[in-house]
């Protein structure tokens, strides 16, 4: 038996008029919790943290730094393939390897140590490999936007709590993630989109980009990994999201490549797939 597909409407908002998605980032801009923003299980949010985007940038990239032919730049204790997958937790949220899915929520309670990214909130541990990619991608020529990083329980548990008033338990469950089941909570996960076809930004379209392109090849160099693509749909949870990239570390990120094992569940071991109803 198939686990579960998570049915193409997770696009629903994104399939709206691209006016009304330009007005939703504008509502958004205000700092109301905005339904439009938050309806990708593992996604959505677009707008930057509070702050601006040049306020508190990390580590922006040296000149020159991240470019591809460098060598991995972190981590360099942890080597592919021979990786020792008990160095890190992966039910601590505080690890660099928590997972996170449909079976293994997040307590609602946990906020990661958060600093901001070209204005958006990431984890500490993961924000000077975001950095390096994005500047990676900039000296490439591949001009990555940022759009969603960081989202908390309570903000993804007033969007989902207002689907499920509008559309019942399973309608919301097609369009929003149940708080503390999305990665975003982690602080790990960000939402990568393109300059050359914003159209495309949190569809299936991405993926054909220079941008989505880019991706694929490149975030493992910097530690990232494209957390759910279409053949892992029934072990990760979740629908194809070419966009959504999950920061694990360099080491593991090369372990994953090079054993190709496409994902974080079976990397470990550990339960995945549709919600325990
Ligand atoms: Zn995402």
């Amino acid at each position: 038996m198939t686990l579960f597909r998570v049915p193409d409407r997770t696009r629903l908002p994104a399939r709206r008029p691209r006016g009304a998605a330009a007005r939703a980032s504008a509502v958004l801009a205000t700092a109301v919790v905005s339904t439009a923003a938050l309806l990708l299980p593992g996604c959505a949010a677009p707008g930057p943290a509070a702050g601006g985007a040049s306020a508190a940038e990390v580590a922006h990239g040296a000149p020159g730094s991240g470019s591809s032919p460098a060598p991995v730049a972190s981590a360099p204790d942890e080597s592919a393939p021979g990786l020792d997958l008990a160095r890190h937790s992966t039910s601590d949220p505080d690890s660099p390897w928590v997972v996170v899915n449909k079976r293994l929520p997040l307590d609602p309670a946990y906020e990661p140590d958060l600093v901001t990214v070209r204005g958006y909130l990431v984890r500490r541990d993961a924000a000077p490999d975001l950095a390096a990619l994005l500047a990676a991608a900039d000296a490439d020529g591949v001009h990555l936007t940022l759009r969603s990083a960081y989202r908390g329980y309570a903000k993804q548990a007033a969007v989902y709590d207002g689907w499920v008033a509008q559309l019942g338990a399973a309608g919301a469950d097609e369009v929003s993630a149940r708080p503390g089941h999305s990665e975003h909570q982690t602080g790990l996960a960000v939402d990568v989109g393109g300059s050359s076809d914003p159209g495309c930004d949190f569809e299936q379209c991405f993926a054909g980009t220079p941008e989505g392109r880019w991706v694929a090849r490149h975030a493992a160099d910097h530690g990232f990994v494209v957390r759910y693509t279409g053949p892992t749909t029934a072990v990760t949870g979740y629908a194809p999201e070419p966009w959504h990239l999950r920061w694990v570390g360099t080491g593991l990120a090369a372990h994953l490549r090079a054993t190709g094992v496409a994902t974080l569940e079976e990397a470990f071991g550990l339960p995945g797939g549709d919600y325990a109803r």
